[in-house]
Order: C-alpha cells, then sequence, then structure tokens
C-alpha cells in the first residue's frame, strides 16, 4: 500500500464468502489502489477521481471515463495545449471529476454510490471486529482523519494511525510514526504467512 491519505477497514473474523473483507476509503485521486489490484466496487475516492471527466459548466450530470485522454503540457509555461477534452455532449471544456478547493462545479454522484457501497458494507459488519488502517491522513485537510476517528467512534472499531508527524489519536489509537510503506511492510512481516 503506497498511497496516502487513506485507510482501509476491515473485520477479523468473517467468512470470506460472506463477500468483501476489507474497504478503501481514500482521498487519493490518483487510482493507484485500483492499479494495486483491490476491487473498484470497494473503494471510496471521496474527492472524485482524475481519470473519470465532466463538463466544465456542467452542461448535465454525466461523469465520463477519462480512458486513454491525454492532456499535452508546455513545460516551459506548464500549461496545457490544445486540443483539450472536450464535454461529448455541449463541446464546452471537459475538465478531471476531481473536487478542488472551493469548487461548486463538482459532480459527486460517482463518489456518492461509491459511499452507499461503503454504508452496504458497514451494515453488513455490524458487530465484526473491525480495524482499520489508516495511512499519511494528516490534520490539514482531514477528511481521511476524520472518518476514521468518526468510524471508531460508532463502530468500537480500533484504530491503526500511520504518520510519521501525527500519528496522534483518540484514546486507544495505536500510533505508528512512520512512512506508510516501512510501517506497513513491518506489519506485513510479522503477520504468519
Ligand atoms: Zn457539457
Amino acid at each position: 500500500m503506497t498511497a496516502s491519505r487513506s485507510c482501509a477497514a476491515g473485520p477479523e473474523r468473517l467468512d470470506a464468502s460472506e463477500g468483501p473483507r476489507a474497504f478503501v476509503y481514500t482521498s487519493n485521486v490518483d487510482g493507484q489502489f485500483q492499479k494495486a489490484g483491490f476491487d473498484a466496487e470497494q473503494v471510496h475516492e471521496v474527492h472524485g477521481s482524475i481519470h473519470h471527466l465532466q463538463c466544465s459548466r456542467p452542461c448535465n450530470e454525466t461523469i465520463f471515463a477519462a480512458g486513454a485522454t491525454t492532456v499535452d503540457i508546455d513545460e516551459q509555461s506548464m500549461r496545457a495545449r490544445a486540443p483539450l477534452p472536450t464535454c461529448p455532449d455541449c463541446g464546452a471544456l471537459a475538465r478531471p471529476n476531481v473536487l478542488m478547493f472551493g469548487d461548486f462545479g463538482w459532480l459527486g454522484d460517482r463518489s456518492s454510490r461509491q459511499d452507499a457501497r461503503l454504508h452496504a458494507y458497514q451494515r453488513r459488519i455490524a458487530g465484526g471486529k473491525l480495524a482499520i488502517i489508516e495511512c499519511g491522513a494528516g490534520t490539514s485537510v482531514p477528511t481521511v482523519r476524520w472518518h476514521c476517528e468518526q468510524t471508531v467512534q460508532r463502530d468500537g472499531a480500533t484504530l491503526i494511525r500511520i504518520n510519521p508527524r501525527e500519528p496522534e489519536g483518540p484514546q486507544g489509537t495505536i500510533s505508528i510514526a512512520a512512512g506508510a510503506k516501512e510501517a506497513i511492510d513491518a506489519i506485513d512481516a510479522l503477520l504468519p504467512a
């Protein structure tokens, strides 16, 4: 697990045949969890994804896959060169379906559907023994950090907070002051093969 600002939660005792054993909640927008092999149905990208586009106006609610879309960058000016991706419906500029600061045009439907799947997962595992592994979720944009703490409070989960600078947490938090990969590798090495 190399992505930052993310957490994965899963109960210890759950029959694998009953469904997924873990779910990823992340503010990363780069699709790296799916690339690493996590089932896309078990990932909630709370701030959207650069692999999806939407109309910049927006003229409608459509969110479409970026697919092979590429944008050529002038590295001197760091500005994008034409042709730029466009909305298939109105021809206006297309933009990443990513929530930015002060962004009132972001379409959150895809993220909302992921959120609904996360809630269904949480209902299914209710009463189980839940562990949350939080990686690199700092306090400057604390979306993931708050989500994990709320889940601890509501579901009685154990929070393992991996953060090189801000590993502290509510009472009962297992704080690991290290980078995510270093900590995950160390935990992995201690687990039975
Ligand atoms: Zn449009």
